[in-house]
């Protein structure tokens, strides 16, 4: 595949009524009702709050691929990739040239697998659980839903579709986590079996597509291995999964550009199911190779600042996304006064020793709202970002 060709087709033909960070069912029920023959909608059961789950299925190979996306409701990106990806997959003219595809694989994908979650803009579902945490006790409905699906489909290989907050980067010096992966572990012993191995192999080929277009902003997660996700529950069964993670790439706070990154990474799955690329030696030692994500960012970070009491410290600013009226804002607030040395802020100011003005009743504290800030008289730094 032509992966700079396919990043130019999702600038322009990308499912484009889909837009920003809320995404709910009532954006993707319209585009689910109005897809072609190619695709089979089945309703799978309900969410705690009764809206429906469904999963849509194109190809009819014998390698079958099974994802869901918006397990985490808050986390959307992933969601307006899997829609770029069925836009994609419908247009007859760049699916031609890949005409074997739907012969060789079968894919099923579960757009929004917590629906309740996505409309309160929340990680977990309406009665407050993780769904990630779920996977062996299955007291919701949507584990359910889950488990129900993986042990009638059997897949081939899964993918757990994610995105991830902006304080993750990787590297020295660090660069923003845009996207991670992880190929999870199926034990305490983060033993690397052949279905491990066969997931390292896609997420090295994944990285080598994405270093194309992201150099060094592609992250690794930490293989701690917890039987109650979802991913780490698969693997055991032997199924090889691969965890997406969608992260921040620089000021775009709507995760469009990222989104892009995962399209690109939902083909390039495909096209290591067609070539089967881990069954060359060696395919996945490259894994290792990829940086492992650190918390080592913040959304701002205000250097040298002369504060009341304290002296010379750093300040972190870091956005709360809040739902209100159906739109997502990003609450600037203060999340930690120290030295951040160690700390990239994916935007910084220094002010050199210069003291801030603030207003009589403002706290300096974590956790405040800090919207705004004045040096020396001079014109305010703002923080606040487009709503
Ligand atoms: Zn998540």
């Amino acid at each position: 595949m032509d992966y700079s060709h396919l990043k130019t087709w999702h600038t322009n033909a990308r499912e484009k009524t889909l837009h920003g960070r809320y995404i709910t069912q009532s954006h993707i029920l319209p585009l689910i009702q109005n897809l072609s023959g190619d695709f089979q909608v089945d309703l799978l059961g309900d969410s705690v709050q009764g809206r429906p789950v469904h999963a849509v299925t194109w190809g009819k190979g014998a390698f079958k691929i099974l994802g869901w996306s918006q397990m985490h409701g808050n986390e959307s990106t992933t969601t307006k990739a899997v829609f770029d990806l069925f836009k994609w997959l419908s247009d007859n003219s760049e699916v031609k040239e890949h005409a074997n595809l739907s012969s060789k694989i079968t894919l099923k994908l579960v757009p929004m697998l917590n629906p309740d979650g996505a409309e309160a803009y929340t990680r977990v579902n309406a009665n407050k659980v993780d769904l990630n945490r779920d996977a062996q006790d299955r007291t919701q409905p949507e584990s359910r839903i889950l488990h129900q699906l993986y042990t009638g489909f059997k897949p081939d290989l899964c993918l757990n579709l994610h995105g991830q907050r902006t304080i993750f980067g990787v590297g020295n010096p660090a660069r923003s986590a845009t996207v991670s992966f992880l190929s999870p572990s199926q034990d305490e012993l983060r033993t690397v079996n052949q279905s491990r191995k066969k997931g390292m192999a896609i997420i090295a080929r994944l990285a080598e597509i994405l270093n194309t277009f992201i150099p060094g902003q592609i992250g690794r997660y930490d293989d701690g291995f917890n039987i109650n996700c979802v991913g780490d529950t698969l693997q055991q069964l032997n199924i090889p999964t691969l965890l997406f993670e969608a992260g921040h790439f620089h000021e775009d706070y709507d995760r469009e550009e990222t989104r892009a990154f995962m399209f690109l990474s939902l083909l390039g799955v495909l096209e290591s199911a067609i070539l089967k690329n881990w069954e060359e030696n060696d395919a996945y030692k490259p894994y290792f190779s990829i940086p492992e994500n650190e918390k080592c960012f913040y959304d701002i970070i205000l250097r040298g600042l002369k504060l009341p009491e304290k002296g010379i410290e750093d300040l972190a600013i870091q956005y709360e996304e809040q739902l209100h009226n159906s739109a997502i804002h990003f609450v600037p607030k203060i999340a930690q006064i120290a030295d951040l040395e160690k700390y990239t802020g994916h935007k910084e100011f220094d002010f050199q020793g210069a003291e801030p003005v603030f207003s009589s009743d403002f706290v300096l504290q974590e956790g405040a709202i800090l919207e705004e800030l004045e040096v020396n008289g001079k014109l305010p730094t703002t923080f606040s970002l487009k709503s």
